[in-house]
């Protein structure tokens, strides 16, 4: 009964990144299975979003599934702190032996938003620790790092962090690098002198600020250049990691190593929330003292929940496989062709991919913007085709699992075109 559960819904919940007072109906979800979301009156939709940016092999993956399953008859949680558990183990040595060889250590905690917090009060504790106490942080313009207030603060300013302005600690924002302004950018920095904790970044994309992409080459140069200002770097690859830009992690494409590395989203596949921080032995080595003080003072009830971690075990398995390495690859190679086509479209701007993430902008009179309402026109059509694209303004983007078959992505590719022709004519804005 899709009303009845509306209703109750709209009693009792309160969605995010949602105005609830203008907002439709929530879609009653029942099942997942594969690429495809099913509702409660049985109508399926391909989520050419990943259900935000998390699912990597489709939804109720019945191998992740079964692992969880055991793990939850064997041990479902326990305390962090003096205790241990093969799955926390396994994994952090799993994920550290893909990593760049600098990543040492394993810090766990429970989304996107606190491993950055975790990287950020290790790099400022850090010159704490080491008596050269430096509080000011580095980071792109139109950053987004997380809702939570450290990662607020490290997020470019915008609507979202507007009521909270005063109360966000010192960033300076900088531009994406480019070959034109990379001088002028160490320029800037240099400028700052000894000032600067760390760099936080999302290398190569920035995810929410609308896909915007830059490349490796230039990001690399720029990463060089805060080594050598003995500035920490902190990479963000919350969205990037796990296959995301057609290699495991962003960091497969740069020839520069961050000091610590965050992770979530495709961490489990998407099936557990969960957040891993990871850092190199020359940060973790300046928390080690016979100075209590000096202890990284952090932790989160959940803690390496052993069913995220057995979850992120199996999910890291499929990754790695060969099949699962040949869909991203196809994928990637689909979107480039299809890129092609969307550039010949009248209505199109800015193509852009990186990887298996392809994104466009709607040609529009109003500014490009998380508020541009062409957007919405868009997805309540894509909806009414059963496909879920969930556009950041007039940015729209697809990031499929890897399990969309070829059909199913020309399936997507195809109702693109169609309901570009179709607006194409009408006035948008
Ligand atoms: C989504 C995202 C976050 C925040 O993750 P949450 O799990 O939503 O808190 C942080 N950094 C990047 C790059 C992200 O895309």
């Amino acid at each position: 009964m899709h009303n009845d559960l509306q209703k109750r819904d709209r009693a009792v919940n309160w969605h995010p990144y949602t105005q609830m007072k203008t907002a439709d109906d929530a879609i009653p979800i029942v099942k997942g299975k594969g690429v495809y979301l099913y509702d409660n009156k049985g109508k399926k939709y391909i989520d050419a979003v990943s259900s935000w940016w998390v699912t990597l092999h489709g939804h109720a993956h019945p191998y992740i599934a079964r692992r969880i399953s055991e793990q939850l008859n064997t041990l479902e949680q326990v305390i962090f702190a003096g205790f241990t558990h093969e799955p926390a183990i396994q994994l952090s040595e799993n994920l550290l032996s893909l990593l760049p060889k600098n990543q040492q250590k394993v810090f766990y905690s429970d989304n996107g938003s606190t491993a950055v917090e975790v990287a950020l009060k290790m790099c400022i504790q850090y010159t704490y620790n080491i008596g050269k106490s430096k509080t000011k942080v580095l980071a792109f313009k139109n950053a987004y790092h997380g809702d939570t207030f450290g990662a607020m603060s490290v997020s470019g300013r915008s609507a979202w962090t507007k009521p909270f302005g005063d109360m966000l600690f010192e960033v300076v924002f900088i531009d994406i690098p480019v070959k034109e302004n990379l001088e002028n950018l160490k320029e800037q920095i240099d400028h700052l002198g000894d000032e600067i904790a760390c760099f936080i970044y999302e290398p190569l994309v920035q995810g929410a600020a609308g896909m915007l992409m830059h490349d490796a080459e230039n990001l690399s140069e720029l990463m060089k250049f805060c080594r050598n200002k003995e500035i920490l770097m902190i990479q963000d690859e919350v969205f990037t990691g796990f296959g995301r830009t057609g290699k495991l992690f962003a960091a497969d494409h740069l020839s520069e190593k961050p000091d610590i590395m965050c992770f979530s989203k495709g961490l489990t596949g998407g099936t557990m929330p969960m957040g891993i921080t990871t850092c190199s032995e020359e940060i973790y080595n300046a928390f080690l003292s016979d100075d209590k003080y000096k202890t990284l003072f952090h932790g989160h009830s959940f803690t390496a929940n052993p069913l995220a971690c057995t979850a992120a075990l199996a999910s890291m398995e499929i990754l790695l496989q060969e099949k699962t390495q040949l869909d991203i690859q196809r994928i990637m190679e689909q979107h480039s062709g299809f890129a092609e086509i969307l550039k010949q479209h009248p209505m199109m701007e800015n193509v852009r991919q990186t990887g298996t993430i392809l994104a466009w902008e709607l040609k529009t009179t109003q500014q490009t913007s998380y508020f541009n309402e062409t957007g919405k026109m868009f997805y309540d059509e894509f909806l009414q085709r059963g496909i879920i694209i969930r556009p950041l303004g007039n940015v729209m983007y697809l990031v499929p699992p890897y399990c969309i078959t070829s059909e199913e992505l020309d399936f997507v590719y195809q109702n693109i075109i169609e309901v570009l022709d179709h607006f194409k004519n009408e006035k948008i804005n």
